[in-house]
């Protein structure tokens, strides 16, 4: 089976739905997968209101179109420790876990096989059919633990 792009993908989807794929969702999903990063929906309005064709996609528009989005499976929710919610690409993207900071809300991912290793034998004592995995772990970052004189500023910080 040939892997869709996130577009196709998304409209399939929407047909389940009875829905289409209007142009203001062609807007964000290309502008949500230009490149993989981790953005709140603040993040994102902002990015399509400032879009240089001069075309204006709605604060309502893009809530409810990530919320379509995760339905899919082509974005995930991530949960910070203060309790905001940033999302990430969860289709075409490797998968792989995270360290969350607890003070400055960093996420920082990592890959490591011997965990994928460790949960699909897990899965396979448990005849357990694996669509995927999250492991988040949470603690306080590099930055955030080093002593005050050399910790960045927090105009640093992503
Ligand atoms: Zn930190
Ligand atoms: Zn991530």
């Amino acid at each position: 089976m040939g892997e869709l792009t996130p577009i196709e993908k998304f409209r399939e989807f929407l047909l389940t739905k009875g829905e289409r794929l209007t142009r203001e969702r062609s807007i964000i999903v290309e502008e949500v997968f230009a490149k993989h990063e981790h953005f709140d929906a603040e993040d994102l309005i902002a990015r399509v209101a400032r879009d240089k064709t001069g075309r204006r996609v709605s604060r309502a528009t893009v809530y409810r179109a990530l919320k379509l989005l995760e339905d899919a499976g082509l974005l995930r929710k991530v949960a910070r420790p203060n309790g905001s919610e940033v999302y990430e690409h969860d289709y075409g993207y490797p998968q792989h876990d995270h360290l969350i900071c607890a003070k400055c809300g960093a996420l920082i991912e990592f890959t490591n096989e011997a965990i994928s290793a460790i949960v699909d034998k897990i899965c396979n004592e448990h005849g357990f059919n694996k669509s995927g995995h999250r492991l988040e772990v949470y603690g306080i970052c590099a930055k955030c633990n080093a002593p005050p004189n050399r910790r960045h500023r927090k105009l640093d910080l992503v």
